[in-house]
């Protein structure tokens, strides 16, 4: 995920760019760039590092022009540094692109290009993009035939926004799976990832679908399709929202936000890791143990690594909590040993001394990792990333997500096994669809918002679904929980089950409901108030709340059952008046032991 941001019109073109992209740093901030095209020329300024720190750096708001784009980065192909941050240039230097997304097909493309003795300069995928359009350009006379024509070319996801120094009336962009918006202003015409980007020159607003480009001129747009050429009527919209409601999308948190986002941090994360995941598996081959390590949600991640890993391959990983590791492995591992470190901010404490400690004895080491150029990226030996983008809610969501994905893709991957890829894929529209319950778990909210204890069972994969559930609960709304087996329930824990105590049981229909439904009518013998999340109707009356939930491949249901589970922490916190995004007592990313 990063942030794009265009402007062509009379205002002071690169303030507005760099005002924009200071509320686009949410989507990405490793680096930023501008180009800004004035008449026949184009000026690029851009660099690894904070916004600010760049534009004084740079002297940027001294640049004068009449158009340009802009971008923050948050990398996915090449690390954080001046050459990867965008805009990326063609050979002439007369196209400068800006891209939000991942170009699937860089790598045929760049090698043909090659071929035709195009010169690459960075490692990004978004620099193929500006040669195509050089490439095509040879073959048409008009700069948008040429935009189009390279534009049917990419596969992947792409919001993309091109200078082209010829063409000083206008500006491009076009979209693929990756946000984009156009503002109408009355001195200029915008685009961006995010209405923010402009909110403060203009409310009118036009949404951009899917296989469409834009041009933009000062005083006009348009919208056409990539695959015919056509001319797509739009209308324009006016919101109503604030700033602050729109830097959260509209949402009145990130943490709710970052829970809508999970089916496109998902999709991107698929498309940003099953080409390469291939080597990586064969990491598990060529390994006697694998030791899956993580803290916090990552630690529920490694949970279901465990499981999925068994269950599609037959190997049996060990699951350690990261601050444990190094208490039981110092002096027995070696290196046929692979240790697969999960975190999401890549510089988790705990996690980076175990990493540490399989390197010192051997081992080799695999992480999944959300941040690029983190510290655990510099230490393995193999990287896989989620692309997640930036989560700014303390309370992990869509990165806990995109990191079962990961795991799940390595294990399909490893057994090639194109169902359960194909399942895979399908998981985003079955987490949209699950987003619809989201009236139904705040009526739920609502009968349980003076509970003080919870317990949330599962049995099999899901067992992670339920500890991650619990941990949802107790860090945004401070209210106790726990998650566990639902076999483990009766030794122990079911004393403390009262009347009215809320159990929560993910059950999908699966070889091993009937048995998790058994426990459920053992809580509510005791008097539990029982919820069942399904797409089985609990026989009987043994829920007394069902949340009904998709069919699907039950080894993937733990990525679509989670959100529920975030749902009904954030409707809780909400309710008892806590701010889901800012926990007391927690931090994003846990940098001490
Ligand atoms: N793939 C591009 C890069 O790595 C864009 C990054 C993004 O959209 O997050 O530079």
């Amino acid at each position: 995920m990063c942030g794009i941001i265009g402007y062509i019109g009379a205002g002071d073109v690169c303030r507005i760019i760099v005002s924009g992209l200071k509320r686009l740093e949410y989507r990405g901030y490793d680096s930023m760039g501008v180009a800004i095209g004035n008449g026949g020329t184009i000026e690029v300024r851009k660099g690894a590092g904070r916004i600010d720190d760049l534009v004084n750096r740079f002297h940027m708001l001294d640049l004068k022009g009449d158009r340009g784009v802009g971008h923050v980065r948050w990398a996915t192909h090449g690390s954080p540094n001046d050459t990867n941050a965008h805009p990326q240039l063609d050979c002439t230097g007369k196209i400068a692109v800006v891209h939000n997304g991942i170009i699937e097909n860089f790598d045929e493309l760049k090698r043909m290009l090659e071929a035709r003795g195009h010169v690459f300069r960075s490692q990004t995928d978004t620099e193929v993009v500006a040669h195509l359009i050089e490439e095509e350009l040879k073959k048409h006379a008009d700069f948008e035939a040429a935009f189009r024509s390279a534009l049917r070319e990419l596969r992947g996801s792409f919001a993309l926004g091109v200078v082209y120094a010829d063409d000083a009336e206008s500006l491009y962009f076009a979209r693929m799976e990756s946000p984009l918006v156009l503002g109408v202003g009355d001195h200029g015409m915008f685009a961006a990832s995010d209405v923010p980007a402009f909110l403060e020159h203009t409310r009118r607003v036009v949404l951009m679908d899917d296989g469409e480009y834009a041009i933009l001129r000062r005083n006009s747009w348009e919208v056409k399709e990539i695959e015919s050429g056509r001319t797509v009527p739009k209308e324009v919209h006016e919101v109503s929202w604030t700033l602050e409601m729109a830097e959260k999308g509209g949402y009145p948190h990130f943490m709710l936000k970052e829970i809508y986002e999970q089916p496109e941090a998902i999709a991107a994360t698929l498309a940003g890791s099953l080409k390469r995941i291939g080597e990586f598996a064969d990491m598990l081959y060529n390994h006697d143990k694998v030791i899956l390590v993580g803290m916090g949600t990552s630690f529920h991640s490694a949970l279901f690594g465990k499981y999925i890993l068994q269950r599609v391959l037959g190997i049996t990983p060990i699951v350690e909590e990261a601050s444990e590791f190094r208490y039981l492995y110092d002096g027995v591992l070696d290196d046929d040993t692979l240790v697969v470190a999960i975190t999401q901010s890549g510089e988790t404490a705990d996690t980076l001394a175990a990493i540490k400690l399989a390197k010192r004895s051997g081992s080799k080491v695999l992480s999944i990792v959300n941040v690029v150029g983190s510290m655990a990226t510099r230490l393995s030996d193999g990287v896989i990333y989620t692309h997640a983008g930036p989560e700014i809610g303390v309370a992990a969501t869509k990165t806990y997500t995109s990191q079962l994905a990961v795991l799940a893709a390595l294990a399909f991957t490893a057994n090639d096994d194109r169902d359960g890829i194909n399942d895979l894929r399908k998981v985003p529209e079955k987490i949209r669809e699950t987003l619809n319950v989201r009236d139904r778990v705040a009526e739920l909210a609502d009968v349980v918002r003076d509970k003080r204890g919870f317990f949330y069972i599962s049995r099999g994969v899901n067992v992670p679904t339920a500890m991650e559930g619990a941990l949802k609960l107790k860090e945004i709304s401070y209210v106790y929980a726990e998650g566990l087996s639902a076999g483990e329930l009766k030794h122990g824990p079911l004393a403390v089950v009262e009347e009215g105590t809320p159990v929560i049981a993910i059950a999908p229909a699966d070889d091993l409901y009937k048995k998790t439904l058994m426990n459920v009518e053992e809580a509510k013998a005791r008097g539990a108030f029982t919820v069942l999340l399904s797409d089985e109707h609990g026989d009987g009356d043994a829920a007394d709340f069902q949340i009904d939930m998709p069919e699907m491949n039950p080894l993937l249901t733990p990525m679509v059952y989670a959100v529920p589970l975030q749902l009904l922490a954030y409707e809780l916190a909400v309710r008892l008046g806590r701010d889901p995004d800012k926990p007391r007592n927690l931090a994003k990313s846990v940098t001490v032991e």
